[in-house]
């Protein structure tokens, strides 16, 4: 009988497993992409001369522990860079982020008969050069834009994200600039479109005035549209089914505003992806790019829900205090070589 050498990759395969976490819909959750994503924004990082945070990203997520529960996987502990241009941590803000605002939302349809309005509010693309001060100056035209009589007479609470897209169409005059805009997710009172209604000519003025800019701003505004009713809907009261499927085309925008691909384009390092890490660094460094107002900041508070920007990335929802001790322990970790998550034994 011959024995053949053991080639390293077979003798993993035995001794390990690749991890394998799903979600409540059996969808895997993709760890090994949003840690490759993170892989290469470190290098880009390490390229802009941002040492550490390109370090700190290197070793985001290498490590993760969960429990086992009810075969489900619950993350238990794990290390995140918390860099604001991390996929890996925008990822799980972004998580973070729909759980908390799904909560917030329910409590205040349960609570309150509103209606709810998406509004977008832009500047002019600017230069990477200009882009911090633009955002410094946006974020203090929303406090004054926010503070007008007409907006707290007709707006009950907002969620908002501030967003920077890059123009990547290298036949646009505005090639390699900036987009900063806000997000704005509005409650309104049920009877808004009555009374106190602010029509999208006073949105932009009243912009245009916070912001003090010598042109018109593109703004729009769009009353909350319920997506498609799904089958499971059909036994439920008309009214319900409305509410459902408004919340679930209110879930789909409350996501953290930096997409990584925005910032990386394809899968190499190049000259613009790290001109753009070095922009967007700057301008975002210390910056908030979420926050709420009114009533969705009342019952955020009430809700004890914690910092989804700077805060704890580990426990994004309130399932995790559930987990009891006797809950095996899953550890699983990067393999370099492998380009995977491996489960240790
Ligand atoms: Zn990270």
């Amino acid at each position: 009988m011959h024995l053949y050498p053991h080639d390293s990759m077979d003798m993993l395969s035995k001794s390990n497993k690749i991890l394998s976490d799903k979600d409540g819909q059996g969808k895997e959750r993709d760890w090994k992409g949003k840690k490759k994503r993170s892989l290469l924004m470190a290098e880009h990082h390490e390229i802009a001369e941002l040492g550490k945070k390109a370090e700190r990203m290197y070793e985001c997520g290498s490590f993760l522990s969960f429990k086992l529960k009810d075969e489900r996987l619950k993350l238990y502990q794990a290390y995140f860079c918390k860099a604001r241009l991390c996929p890996m941590c925008n990822w799980r803000r972004s998580l973070k982020i729909a759980f908390q605002n799904k909560k917030i939302i329910q409590a205040v349809n349960e609570r309150e008969n509103v209606k709810w309005v998406f509004l977008t509010l832009t500047v002019r693309n600017v230069g990477g050069e200009e882009l911090k001060d633009t955002m410094d100056l946006m974020t203090k035209a929303w406090n004054r834009f926010a503070g007008y009589v007409k907006f707290k007479r007709s707006i009950k609470g907002y969620f908002r994200a501030l967003e920077v897209t890059r123009n990547w169409d290298k036949e646009s005059e505005w090639y390699g600039t900036y987009h900063p805009h806000f997000h704005v997710l509005l409650a309104v009172p049920n009877d808004y479109f009555g009374r106190n209604y602010i029509k999208q000519a006073e949105w932009t003025s009243m912009w245009q005035r916070a912001m003090k800019l010598d042109y018109i701003p593109i703004v729009h505004v769009a009353k909350v549209k319920p997506k498609k009713e799904s089958p499971d809907f059909i036994e439920m009261e008309q009214e319900i089914k409305k509410t459902i499927a408004e919340q679930n085309a209110i879930f789909e925008v409350s996501k953290y505003p930096m997409k990584d691909t925005d910032v990386i384009r394809g899968n190499k390092v190049t000259p613009e992806n790290v001109q753009t890490v070095k922009d967007l660094d700057r301008a975002l460094a210390y910056k908030r790019l979420i926050s709420y107002g009114g009533l969705l900041k009342k019952i955020h508070k009430e809700l004890n829900l914690s910092d989804s920007e700077d805060g704890d990335l580990i426990h994004i929802d309130d399932e995790s205090d559930e987990i009891a001790n006797g809950a095996v322990d899953i550890m699983a970790y990067w393999h370099v070589g492998l380009n995977n998550y491996m489960i240790r034994r």
